[in-house]
Order: structure tokens, then sequence, then C-alpha cells
């Protein structure tokens, strides 16, 4: 990963190649910042750079030397990846440790540089997982950064959500903040910088990166998915508000499952067809929670940029082509008398969702509350 890797923050690029060129990048940093922004991304090639034995003169890694290529698979061998993980086979869960999980992070850094975390949860073969920084994952850390470096001068640590360090895995790690090895760096990479250990945070330099802006997401979009058309792109970097995974989840194979799920549900409600709710409300339980909060705020957004359809003022509607021909016919079912509340109760059923109710239960009352308010 080269910073001519990265789309938008070049701020944020140079402040931090800047640091590494004078010698003064800081010991622990965290960049921090909204989720699909190209943290992790950021991180990699920060690390890559520091690494590479022949920096261009115009501020980047040369990516061909034998560091860069090692970065390139992952395997530096003085670079160390923390990330959350679930437990593995017979191992205990406290020592659980990124080593079990190596070959899936690899892949999943191949896969998806934006970090996407159903997509994590995919490779950990569990899409309802809540996964953990352990402490066989700090002590792992801690073992990887006390060896002197091999191949350069600095051991570096990148470790994705440290806001999901658990207890004993912080202390241990804020042990090797407050008394670090000898030439090691520390790269954390947060969503939710808040829900970080404070002890941890407050001794952390920050690199705030900011959202994407829709003309950088949708040169992201348009090089990831040629066949698509400016107009959807468009659209989709606006409904995606910077967040690159939404917008390629939007544009995906499966990019327009939403979109169905939202018909077949509008149309069994359509019929009042309370049978096949019930199915659909199970066939949803299935599919992850992520996945689930996921179409909860798809929904959400249907139901606005269908009322909004009615105003007849096509310069502030956001659909693709798909969403606006189905939205043709159903708009007149988005009223003012039941805007407000389809909106809500989409939303609703999304925390509810995020705090652990039953998917099964949720969806279903979800379901009977639109049959109640679509023919209002
Ligand atoms: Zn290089």
């Amino acid at each position: 990963m080269k910073f001519a890797d990265l789309t938008g923050n070049k701020q944020v690029v140079d402040h931090l190649r800047r640091m590494v060129d004078e010698d003064r990048l800081p010991h622990a940093i965290v960049i921090e910042g909204p989720e699909g922004a190209g943290k992790l991304m950021l991180a990699r090639a920060l690390a890559q750079y520091i690494h590479c034995e022949n920096r261009t003169p115009g501020g980047d890694s040369c990516g061909v030397c034998a560091s860069c290529l090692q970065h390139s698979h992952h395997s530096h061998v003085d670079v160390h990846f923390s990330f959350p993980m679930l437990k593995r086979g017979n191992k205990k869960t406290d020592e659980t440790e990124s080593e079990d999980w190596i070959d899936e992070w690899r892949e999943f850094l191949d896969e998806n540089p934006y970090a996407d975390m159903e997509v994590w949860l995919s490779k950990l073969g569990n899409i309802n997982g809540q996964p953990v920084i352990y402490k066989g994952e700090a002590d792992a850390l801690r073992r990887a950064l006390a060896f002197t470096a091999r191949a350069s001068r600095y051991k570096i640590a990148v470790i994705w959500l440290p806001e999901r360090l658990n207890d004993s895995a912080a202390n241990k790690l804020l042990k090797l903040i407050e008394e670090p090895f000898a030439d090691t760096r520390i790269i954390m990479v947060s969503n939710n910088p808040k829900e970080i250990l404070p002890t941890i945070y407050s001794r952390l330099q920050r690199i705030a990166v900011r959202r994407l802006s829709d003309a950088d997401t949708v040169s992201v979009l348009t090089a990831a998915r040629p066949g698509l058309s400016q107009t959807d792109a468009l659209a989709v970097a606006h409904v995606a508000e910077g967040n690159v995974n939404l917008a390629m989840k939007l544009t995906g194979a499966d990019g327009g499952e939403n979109l169905q799920r939202f018909i077949s549900l509008m149309r069994m409600a359509y019929r009042r067809d309370i049978a096949a709710l019930r199915r659909w409300s199970i066939d949803m339980h299935g599919i992850g929670r992520e996945a689930q909060i996921d179409f909860l705020t798809y929904c959400s957004r249907m139901f606005r940029e269908n009322f909004i359809a009615n105003l007849g003022n096509p310069g502030i509607n956001y659909m693709t082509v798909d969403e606006s021909a189905f939205s043709r016919n159903f708009s007149r079912f988005i009223t003012p008398a039941n805007v407000i509340t389809l909106t809500a109760e989409a939303d609703r059923a999304a925390r509810d969702i995020a705090a652990n109710s039953s998917a099964r239960i949720v969806f279903f009352d979800l379901a009977i509350k639109i049959v109640l308010l679509i023919k209002q």
C-alpha cells in the first residue's frame, strides 16, 4: 500500500509523511475517523513508507524494494498486526492471538482494503460474532515488539480497532505505551476512539481522518465498478456519506439485495400476508447482525426518499436507477401521515438489533407496524 493508492485526506498524508521524513513520528498514534474512509489503508501506507529502503523523491514508498514487497504480502518481518478476533478451535479464549487468524487476516486485507467489519466477521466464520482483542494477543504483541527489528530500524505494530481490546489486554498495551521498547512505533486505527481505555487514549497522538467527499467516493467506486454509470455512482456516493464500504455494498454484485428485500417486504405488507411476513422474519434472523442493521438503515432511507419523491423535485432525490423504478408506483404509499413513524420504526429496529434483541421478533414486529402504517 502506497500513499498514492489512497483517496482523499491529502493533508493528513502530508502531515504523517513529514513526521517520518523528519524522524519525529510519535511512538504511539491513533488514526481516527468515520468508517469506510480508508484509515487502515493509511496505517498500512505509513508503515510501508517507514520501512521502504528507497523512498521516492515525491514522498512515497517505492513499491518494489524487498521491504515494500513484504508489505504488499502483509508479511513484513518487522510488522505485527493486532485485530479483533474470536476464539478458535480448542484454544482458550484468553490465549487467542492474531497468529490464529493470520491467513484470514491477509485475505481480508487483500479483498477489502477499506476494512469492513461485516466482511471481517464472515472471515471469522460467525456473522453474529462480537470479536475482541484478547490478553493472548497483547502478550503476542509484546513479544513481537520486544525483539530488535530484523530488517529495518523500526518494529511497527498496527492495531485495528483498539476499542475492542478487553480490559486485561488494554492494561498490557498500556504498559507497552508507557514503557516503550526502543525503536518501536504503534499505529492504531479506530472507528470509535471514545471507547478506547482513557489512560491509553490520552497517551496517543491523534490523527483525525475525514470522511471522503462525494467526488472522492465516486472516483473509488467507478474504479472498482467499471460498469457503474456516473449518475448511479453519484447517487450512491451521496447516500453513503463518505463510507466506501457502504457505497461498495450498494453497488456490489449483491448490491441490489437490500432493494429486493425492501420490495418483497413492502409487497407482503401491502397484501397483509401475515404468514409470509412471519416466514420472512425468520429468514431475516439468519442473515447476521451487521447485514440486518444495514438493511434497516436502508429501509429508513427508502421511506425518506420515497416521501421526497412525492414532492416532485428530482434535484433533492437520491435514488439509483433501480430504486427510482420501484419508487414510481410505490412512493404514493409514503405520505405525510406515515413517513415519520415508518422511518422512526426502522431506526428503532436497528437500535434493538444492535442491542442484541432477537432479530426474528424485531423484524416481525416491524413488519406488522408497516402493515398498519402503509395504507394510511
Ligand atoms: Zn520500497
